[in-house]
């Protein structure tokens, strides 16, 4: 079968934060670049970002550094993170703003004309520069009008559906036009997946039509190495009703502005329980974590800005132990600060503006004068293809990963904001050294078994005619399955349940079948979807019943407690040759002296 087929020396799947900024360094180096993306250009999930991007610019407090945003990105990630990542991420960051502000970011500023930051949780000075709350839009306005102009070829609403390799190097991808059905082949040096996120695999999620995990099995299926694949965050606050809009993000930018969590008792509970490790820097009382929000140096961060995992899970129990909301979660008021600051309801349509159109549109509620009912929606993974920390490469020659498709910055709970810079820091890296890998090595055949290999397993619910599935229940009914057996709390049986299940929908996704022709034909993007959601959501489950402890994301019923065993280990998860998935432990390797001492300096 001859398919259209282009050449590149670096093609990027996919045009988030990630993918635009990973391009715009590869075009920089003088290579040939094509970037694909699933939606228009512009659509991608990274435009819904809001709360801002953690970068220690010290604007708004001249105590924050590097090391300070480094050791909160550690103590956030319990540890297990790459260390090399999270110092690069933390050192570097600083500069991708300032470049992002170059190239025409108009962010929020100080009354001196600086960039604004905001506080977010888990990070010890406020960190966030942002632009209102719809900081994704203009990185992503910024990042595409800067690319444009470099002589990147961009190929919209193109779905990729195999990494191709010849003598154990990416040599390619094979895909679909999404709007006509036709296949191509694309032919490169290197490949960058800057493919986003997996929480289409959950029922309740934030996530948008794309987060279907495609780079992490595409990956996987071509021998790479996933990591941490059971750190899911589950971010606190997604909305809860109507139920047509359940799961989508309400910003940390909320309680970064002096929002706090009440229970039906119009209690706040989140004073209840304030983990030992941040004790010191958590305010004890009302006023000064009032006095935080407002920028006084002296006061300590109220317990609504403890980490996302910490607070999602106080929710949990609040609703578990019937002190929840009418619909199942518990309030979020920002209303209340009327009582605190004259003019309260200009301020908050001022700072939190896609927050109060969102509520006043979807669920006909003013937030400046009543509470959000809010409860926990899956938000982002911090799992995803193992790299190397300074070059992003996988362990498949040529194949590289950034953005919240890569593992390792995050460990086992991200930090609000930290995923915007790690998609500049990480998506200029492996632009960079994509390009440099382009160059060193020479094009490599593509074996024409293999594309029709993929393209006959991409039309394949095409053929099925008896005995067949719906692709959509099948998607649905592992989307439940993922919510209630492997969500935010855990135990073995029902894990182990999870997995038996997990066999019997992939039968049922192998009998899925679509009727029609290839264009224009959503039941067969859910069906081609479907396969990598089962890869993902194997892993996740996989890798949770390996990890028998609680951190982070991954909280188990059976083992509350960290423990020391897996303190200094990764889980990755990779592709047996008889095709079955093999989990294994990776020991995290000992960090250098000076970041240890970092961080110790950080606890006092
Ligand atoms: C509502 C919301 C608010 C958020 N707010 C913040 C915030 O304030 N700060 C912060 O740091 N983080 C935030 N996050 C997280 C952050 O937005 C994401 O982690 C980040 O944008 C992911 O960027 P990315 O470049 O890795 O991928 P994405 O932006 O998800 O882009 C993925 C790209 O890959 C393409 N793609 C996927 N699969 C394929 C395929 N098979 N073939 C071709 N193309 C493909 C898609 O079309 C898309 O172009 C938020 C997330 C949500 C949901």
């Amino acid at each position: 079968m001859e398919l259209e087929t282009h050449e590149y020396d670096v093609l990027v799947i996919g045009a988030g934060g990630a993918g635009l900024r990973a391009a715009i360094e590869a075009s920089a180096a003088g290579v040939k670049i094509g970037l694909i993306c699933k939606s228009l250009l512009g659509k991608a999930h990274t435009v819904m970002a809001e709360g801002g991007v953690a970068a220690a610019l010290a604007n708004v407090d001249d105590r924050d550094s590097w090391k300070v945003h480094f050791a909160d990105t550690m103590r956030g990630g319990q540890y297990v993170n790459n260390w090399r990542m999270a110092e690069l991420h933390a050192r570097e960051s600083p500069d991708r703003v300032r470049e992002l502000e170059a190239w025409g970011a108009v962010f929020d500023r100080t009354a001196d004309g600086k960039i604004l930051q905001r506080n977010f949780g888990g990070h010890r000075y406020p960190r966030l520069a942002h632009v209102g709350d719809r900081t994704g839009l203009e990185l992503i306005r910024t990042l595409q009008d800067h690319g444009v102009h470099r002589g990147i070829d961009v190929h919209m609403e193109f779905t990729v559906v195999a990494l191709l390799k010849t003598d154990g190097r990416v040599a390619g991808v094979v895909g679909y036009e999404r709007d006509r059905g036709r296949f191509k082949v694309f032919a490169a040096r290197a490949v960058v997946l800057a493919t986003g996120g997996a929480g289409r695999a959950y029922k309740i999620t934030s996530n948008s039509w794309e987060g279907t995990g495609d780079g992490h099995a595409l990956a996987y299926h071509a021998g790479a190495e996933l990591m941490d694949m059971e750190f899911i965050q589950f971010h606190p606050t997604g909305m809860i009703w109507p139920p047509s809009v359940q799961g989508i993000l309400v910003t940390e930018g909320v309680r970064g502005e002096g929002g706090i969590l009440l229970n039906s008792e119009g209690r706040r509970f989140m004073f209840d329980s304030i983990p030992e490790n941040y004790r010191h820097q958590t305010a004890d009382n009302e006023d000064e974590g009032w006095r935080y929000t407002q920028g006084d140096k002296n006061a300590r961060r109220p317990p609504e800005l403890l980490t996302r995992d910490h607070v999602a899970r106080c929710i949990m129990r609040e609703v578990r132990e019937g002190r929840g909301s009418p619909r199942g979660g518990v309030f979020l008021d920002i209303s209340w600060i009327k009582k605190r600051m004259p003019d309260a309801e200009a301020h908050i349509r001022r700072k939190l503006p896609s927050m109060y159109h969102q509520f006043k549109e979807l669920a006909d509620i003013d937030i400046t004068r009543e509470p959000m009912e809010i409860g926990p929606t899956t938000h982002y993974i911090m799992g995803g293809v193992r790299v190397d920390s300074d070059s992003q490469m996988s362990t498949v020659p040529g194949l590289f990963a950034a953005g919240e498709c890569a593992a390792g910055i995050n460990g086992a709970n991200r930090l609000g904001g930290n995923s915007l810079s790690d998609l500049l820091v990480f998506g200029k890296r492996a632009g960079e050294y994509a390009a440099q890998f382009a160059k060193q090595n020479a094009r490599i055949a593509i074996d024409p078994t293999e594309v029709q290999r993929a393209v006959d397993d991409a039309v394949n619910p095409f053929e099925r005619q008896s005995g067949t599935e719906n692709p959509y229940a099948v998607q649905t009914a592992l989307q439940e399955l993922m919510q209630n057996l492997v969500g935010i709390v855990r135990t073995e049986s029902e894990m182990q349940q999870a997995l038996g299940e997990l066999g019997t929908l992939t039968s049922r996704a192998a009998r899925a079948s679509v009727t029609g022709h290839r264009e224009y034909n959503p039941g067969w993007h859910t069906a081609i979807d479907l396969q990598n959601l089962l890869t993902v959501s194997e892993a996740i489950t996989r890798s949770a019943i390996e990890r028998k402890e609680s951190r982070g994301g991954h909280f188990r019923e059976d083992f509350p407690d960290k423990l020391q065993e897996f303190a200094t280990i990764n889980i990755v998860t990779v592709k047996s040759p008889d095709g079955t998935m093999a989990v294994r432990r990776v020991p995290i390797p000992p960090m250098p002296p000076e970041l240890k001492q970092i961080i110790e300096d950080q606890q006092k």
